[in-house]
């Protein structure tokens, strides 16, 4: 086999460009959590496009209605007007997903990516309470916009904004001082000391696992207390569940577990089912106090995320891969346990949950010599957190099982390599 020569990209692309620095090579067609590169190899996919694959590549329902809507001349450009796409969209999104839930949400299209998501959410909190702060967390990573970006903890992405990024406030997140600090209560004390200097903000924005910060998990009580935190002092709660929504942690919204209502939610990556760009912003109906086009974008209508969209709700209600989440997790659990015990030269810590777990190490360049081990044998996934010290694993929630131990089995091989 020949591999892919990258030269067209170096030569061509700018050097901005990085999952292609690490997984070095063409690809061409993918399947479920398969993929191939144009030399024809294989490879596991334990990334699934940094979670907007949640239903695997080429989902042959999703496509095959895709296929029929176009073949019907189905519009794909609409920008907020009304079209049938997302007449069903909506309506299957309140009976599948809101009804189900006893949610009662607005749909808000903010445009096509999570960063619109985000920057709408901060932007409708701050209309709303008429205050100017929101409050996010270390380690949150919430988007590339400059709104979005000045809730983003990282420093390395921060500093390229190349202007101050301001009216934010950071938090220590949850576990941030190990299990015996209480974080949730920190904050507290902090809004409710005069001498503090922390500002009442519009919102606490949080996720609730940093995807990309590391795979910090908040556990379901800390959830509730800053809840009830934005509660009682009429500070609005944002959830950001753009990575970790449609099912990444076992349930289709990630806070449901932990029993909170936030009054937004910001939802994009596998919303769209087909790995479409499409976001949306979740809005409790007494704050959605946005005037006609206050707010607007081009790409706030895909109606072939519309389309494959409602393909992916059915999906979930069809019942035929949620039952199976939970076993799926306890083998990726059980997998990096085994890792955990059998190389304790590495101090590895095992983070995150359901289909996105991850090992954590001490030395972080371990974290990516062990990706790379990994992407050579076939299995591509990817480097978390602040110095990428965290190795992730994140396949398509529907991966076939004899496919996840054999992608497990090519991430215990690469550990063993690592440790030669
Ligand atoms: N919020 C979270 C939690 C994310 O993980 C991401 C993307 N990694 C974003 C927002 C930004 O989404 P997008 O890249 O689609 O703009």
């Amino acid at each position: 086999q020949k591999s892919p020569s990258m030269r067209v990209f170096n030569q061509l692309e700018s050097e901005v460009r990085s999952y292609c620095r690490s997984f070095t090579t063409v690809f061409e067609k993918a399947q479920n959590a398969r993929l191939w590169d144009s030399g024809g190899r294989e490879y596991i996919d334990f990334f699934a496009g940094a979670g907007a694959v949640n239903y695997g590549h080429n989902n042959l329902m999703f496509k095959q209605r895709l296929i029929d809507y176009l073949h019907d001349d189905g519009i794909t450009h609409s920008l907020d007007m009304a079209t049938t796409a997302k007449e069903t969209f909506l309506t299957r999104f309140k009976e599948h997903i809101l009804e189900p839930r006893k949610l009662d949400y607005k749909v808000m299209f903010p445009g096509p990516t999570g960063t619109n998501a985000v920057e709408s959410a901060m932007k409708l909190a701050r209309k709303v309470t008429g205050r100017v702060q929101i409050i996010c967390f270390t380690n949150a990573f919430h988007g590339m916009s400059l709104g979005s970006l000045a809730a983003t903890g990282n420093q390395f992405k921060r500093s390229g904004a190349g202007v101050p990024l301001p009216y934010t406030t950071f938090m220590p997140y949850d576990g941030y001082f190990g299990d015996k600090v209480d974080t949730a209560a920190y904050l507290e004390k902090l809004l409710d000391d005069p001498g503090s200097g922390v500002e009442l903000p519009a919102a606490v924005l949080l996720e609730t696992l940093q995807g990309e910060g590391g795979l910090n998990s908040a556990s379901e009580e800390w959830l509730r207390q800053i809840a009830r935190i934005c509660r009682e002092r009429k500070i609005l709660l944002i959830v950001d569940d753009v990575q970790m929504g449609c099912g990444r942690t076992g349930t289709f919204f990630s806070f449901e577990q932990a029993g909170i209502v936030p009054d937004i939610v910001c939802l994009s990556k596998s919303i769209g089912g087909f790995g479409l760009p499409m976001a949306l912003t979740l809005i409790k109906p007494v704050h959605d106090i946005w005037s006609p086009g206050e707010h607007n974008g081009t790409f706030r209508g895909n109606n072939l995320g519309f389309v494959a969209a409602t393909a992916a709700l059915d999906y979930w209600v069809g019942g035929q891969f949620e039952p199976e989440l939970a076993s799926k997790a306890d083998k990726i659990q059980a997998t990096l346990e085994r890792i955990q015990a059998n190389y304790p030269e590495h101090h590895i810590e095992i983070r995150g949950k359901g289909l996105i777990q991850g090992l954590a190490f001490r030395d972080a360049e371990q974290a990516s010599r062990l990706c790379a081990a990994a992407f050579n044998r076939g299995l591509i996934m990817e480097t978390s957190g602040p110095r990428d010290e965290v190795a992730k694993l994140m396949p398509p929630l529907t991966i076939e099982p004899e496919l996840l131990d054999e992608g497990l089995a090519h991430l215990e091989e690469a550990m063993k390599e690592l440790s030669l």
